[in-house]
């Protein structure tokens, strides 16, 4: 979706606001929390012909943290 295409239909009418002020939206609903005492805002990429929404996270500290703090999904023992 960040190239300009979207995964589900396959239209490249995909469109972002990266830079939208206040992105993370009123009471921060444009974001996720991180931990106790951090949100991260996310941008959304958005296709304009079948309405798919995605979401990143796009500071990089945030990610760090994230990396830090949040349970990996992938665990060398897991097989799926
Ligand atoms: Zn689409």
């Amino acid at each position: 979706m960040k190239q300009g295409k979207c995964p589900k239909c396959g239209s490249t009418n995909v469109y972002v606001a990266a830079d939208l002020p206040l992105k993370s939206g009123p009471f921060g609903s444009n974001s996720i929390p991180v931990s106790l005492t951090a949100m991260a805002a996310l941008d959304n990429y958005v296709c304009a012909d079948c309405g798919l929404v995605e979401s990143y996270i796009a500071d990089e500290y945030m990610l760090k943290k994230i990396a830090g703090k949040w349970k990996p999904v992938n665990t060398a023992a897991d097989d799926d």
